[in-house]
């Protein structure tokens, strides 16, 4: 069996993954990231579309924000749509002027991969049977890589694994306690290069279900309809998406919105889901390993970049410094984010979606409170101070090494 020493080693090359390495490679940090898909369908897939203005500011500091730059579009606001008629609500009117960038987390993950491969460093794809041991006292990584045994030795290990990953199935049952809540439907998704419907993303509530209708350029469209779980993609022809899109939406945007072949179809099924702790030991998990929401919001993404930035400043101070005052405080800081971000993403779904089970009361209440937020200026503010990303405070990273 080989053996390889790095100071951290990361689970997953998912954004939190990958971000977590730029970061710490910038302050001369060694790691080395395993991750168990190839780095093809790593950097393919589709997925979250709206950065927080924390996020953005957070990639500059990794130097991985050229392309976001160029190709990132700024939002100021955002539409919702009830009851036929559409409300705008002003961002950055609203947030001192604060807004969020359509940049889809594909783009965010080949940057990363770029600027990991210009600095040459250490990545495992295609680990096969990966296992994370020791870590209440001295960690290590066992995997297969390319039919060879390899163990890493490390001072801490990063749970950038998400939802399915080993890290958070491999704390004991005893040191760990989950909050979850699954929602009775799911999104369809549709990826397709289409001019978007609208210059601003538009959410839709109407008596067929939820809709939204977001983006990744101007060039290409991402749409979804609210379904049920039991609804395979192979129900859901384009003719008939688009067919069904036009029920939901006013007939403004129906006669503005362009069609076109998927080149992309998924159903996602919706949850609500967070970890208590997320540090066990020497082991740290962050982004979706640790937690899960309903992407009403656009935060899981959002949430697994400020994880980040906690996480890194942790490693740099214990590092750099010789304080572990950021380590002992990781998980409390960024449980505290958190469900500030679980409330505004299940609050998000509860009012723009059609529960079956709903009451003609419930559902009554839930059009008044539609109707307060989007005629309050104090509503708005609300819903637009957390759409733009509660700020948190993230200690500069320091300059790249040589
Ligand atoms: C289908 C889908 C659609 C989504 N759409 C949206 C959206 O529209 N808006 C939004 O805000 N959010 C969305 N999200 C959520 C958002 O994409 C996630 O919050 C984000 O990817 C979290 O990043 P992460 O790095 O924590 O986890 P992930 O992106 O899940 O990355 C985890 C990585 O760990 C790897 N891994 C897993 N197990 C192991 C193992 N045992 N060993 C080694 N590696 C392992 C995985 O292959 C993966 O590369 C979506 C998520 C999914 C699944």
């Amino acid at each position: 069996m080989e053996i390889l020493t790095t100071q951290v080693a990361i689970i997953g090359a998912g954004p939190a993954g990958l971000l977590l390495g730029q970061l710490l490679y910038k302050a001369g940090i060694e790691h080395i990231i395993i991750e168990q898909r190839s780095a093809d369908y790593v950097s393919s897939r589709i997925r979250a579309g709206i950065l927080e203005q924390v996020s953005v500011d957070l990639l500059k500091q990794a130097g991985v924000d050229q392309h976001l730059k160029e190709k990132g579009l700024p939002h100021s606001g955002i539409e919702i749509l009830t009851n036929g008629q559409k409300h705008r609500v002003d961002l950055s009117a609203l947030t001192g002027g604060k807004q969020v960038t359509v940049y889809g987390q594909t783009e965010v993950t080949k940057d990363l991969m770029a600027a990991r491969e210009t600095a040459q460093l250490r990545s495992f794809y295609e680990a096969k049977n990966v296992q994370v041991k020791d870590f209440y006292g001295t960690p290590k990584v066992h995997f297969e890589y390319q039919g060879q045994v390899l163990q890493i030795n490390c001072d801490f290990i990063a749970g950038c694994d998400g939802y399915h990953g080993v890290c958070r199935a491999s704390v004991p049952e005893d040191q760990i306690k989950t909050f979850e809540k699954v929602y009775p439907f799911g999104w369809l998704g549709i990826l397709a290069d289409v001019p978007p419907v609208a210059d601003e993303l538009i959410y839709v509530q109407s008596e067929r279900g939820f809709a939204l209708c977001s983006m990744r350029s101007e060039t290409r469209s991402r749409y979804y309809l609210q379904v049920p779980l039991t609804d395979r993609v192979e129900d859901w022809s384009d003719d008939r998406f688009w067919e069904e899109l036009k029920c939901r939406l006013d007939p403004e945007s129906r006669e503005h919105l362009v069609t076109g072949a998927s080149i992309e179809k998924s159903i996602a099924p919706l949850r609500s889901f967070v970890t208590e702790p997320m540090r066990f030991g020497k082991l740290f998990l962050a982004g979706d390993a640790a937690h899960i929401v309903p992407p009403t919001g656009a935060k899981g993404l959002n949430l697994a970049a400020s994880d980040i930035a906690y996480l890194s400043t942790a490693l740099i101070q214990y590092y750099v410094e010789g304080s572990d005052q950021g380590i002992n405080e990781y998980s409390e800081k960024c449980l505290q984010r958190v469900w500030k971000a679980e409330r505004f993403s299940w609050w998000m779904t509860h009012l723009l979606h059609r529960f079956e089970t709903e009451t003609e009361f419930e559902h009554k209440i839930k059009q008044a409170e539609l109707s307060y937020i989007l005629g309050s200026t104090a509503g708005k503010t609300t819903l637009a101070e957390n759409y733009v990303g509660l700020p948190y405070e993230i200690k500069t990273i320091p300059e790249p090494c040589a």
